[in-house]
């Protein structure tokens, strides 16, 4: 059977090839990112495969419905880009990869706050071009800090290990507190996680209840020598009010590897054209702020485990089995 995957990259098919290989699922890679524009191109599909930027809002699920697709298999975790309850009005069966390599991101939150802080990359341009100066890459040691972790499932948790490993004292915030996480860190209210932490991470999914969760008002509560660090989702965080917080030194940096309109840049070479994001080009240029473009995932053992859980997926979809990993 031929699954339309929609978004797909050069770096994910031939992990993707390898691992569909005799399992009566032909991956047809299609490159474009799903869009009312695009949803045409799966016509002919009773499975499509979408990642985190295509949309599936109520109006392309329904002019999916009219092409004849029946299941949508998400090959990621977050599934803020659904509309899962037009999905299930229209019988359409949503699975996800809720688990593929918790370690991949929490390591890549680590490598921002290590670069932000180390500076290593401004030292890495500098010796490029034969400066071997010094000025200006003053760090502070992460021994000894206090790190906030907002969100303590299983990144968050990997997240905390490796703090916890650098001698930092541990803070965490969740509705929904872990016995497993209580052991490397102290459970608190939002409000004195905010206060308190050096560093302070984001875990949490995003929703109704977390969507910019860190905003001028939390921004106000935060030390000002106060780092954040976001590999969750764009809108756990309001841009805006970041850069005015960054502006007036009101925090004293930001590690993104996700923007709240990421959609259509993120994931494309926009060198050529430039961008037109007014505040996403705000936001490169600042020099206590580190970007990557929602790569925290990118692991090879990472994509293997994607690879894959999207496989065993669909072969319970195709089968009409119940799925574990089926969004409801
Ligand atoms: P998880 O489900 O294991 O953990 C999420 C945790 O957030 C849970 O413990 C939950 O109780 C908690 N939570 C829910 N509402 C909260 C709130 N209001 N405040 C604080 N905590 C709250 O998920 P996970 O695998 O650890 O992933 C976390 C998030 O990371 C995902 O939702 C996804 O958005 C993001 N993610 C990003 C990448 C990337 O490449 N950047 C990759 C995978 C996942």
């Amino acid at each position: 059977m031929k699954v339309g995957f929609f978004s797909s990259k050069k770096y994910e098919e031939e992990v993707f090839s390898s691992v569909f290989k005799q399992s009566g699922i032909e991956p047809d890679f299609l490159e474009l990112r799903l869009t009312p524009k695009t949803v045409q191109l799966s016509k002919g599909y009773d499975t499509i495969c979408c990642f985190v930027n295509d949309i599936l809002n109520e109006e392309v699920l329904m002019k999916l419905k009219e092409q004849g697709v029946r299941n949508i298999a998400l090959r990621c975790a977050g599934f803020n880009n659904v509309s899962i309850s037009t999905a299930q009005k229209l019988g359409m069966r949503v699975v996800r990869v809720p688990e593929y390599s918790p370690h991949a991101v929490a390591e890549h939150a680590v490598a921002l706050l290590l670069t932000l802080n180390r500076k290593t990359h401004r030292a890495h341009g500098r010796i490029r071009d034969l400066n071997f100066s010094l000025e200006g890459l003053v760090g502070f040691d992460l021994y000894g800090k206090t790190v906030g972790v907002i969100g303590t499932g299983k990144i968050g948790r990997a997240f905390a290990q490796i703090m916890n490993g650098f001698g930092c004292k541990v803070l965490a915030y969740d509705p929904f507190p872990n016995p497993e996480m209580e052991k490397i860190g102290k459970y608190v209210a939002l409000q004195d996680l905010l206060k308190e932490s050096d560093v302070i991470s984001l875990h949490c999914p995003l929703n109704d209840q977390t969507r910019h969760m860190l905003s001028s008002s939390a921004f106000e509560v935060m030390k000002k020598n106060a780092v954040i660090i976001n590999t969750g989702r764009g809108a756990l965080i309001d841009t805006k009010e970041l850069i005015e917080a960054l502006k007036s030194h009101r925090i004293a940096g930001a590690c993104l590897d996700v923007y709240e309109e990421e959609e259509g840049v993120f994931f494309t070479d926009q060198s050529a054209e430039g961008i037109t994001d007014d505040v996403l080009a705000r936001l490169t240029t600042f020099p206590n702020v580190i970007l990557t473009s929602h790569q925290a995932f990118l692991t090879h053992e990472a994509l293997v485990n994607i690879a894959e859980t999207t496989r065993d997926n669909i072969k319970s979809l195709m089968r009409g089995e119940s799925c574990n990993n089926e969004v409801n």
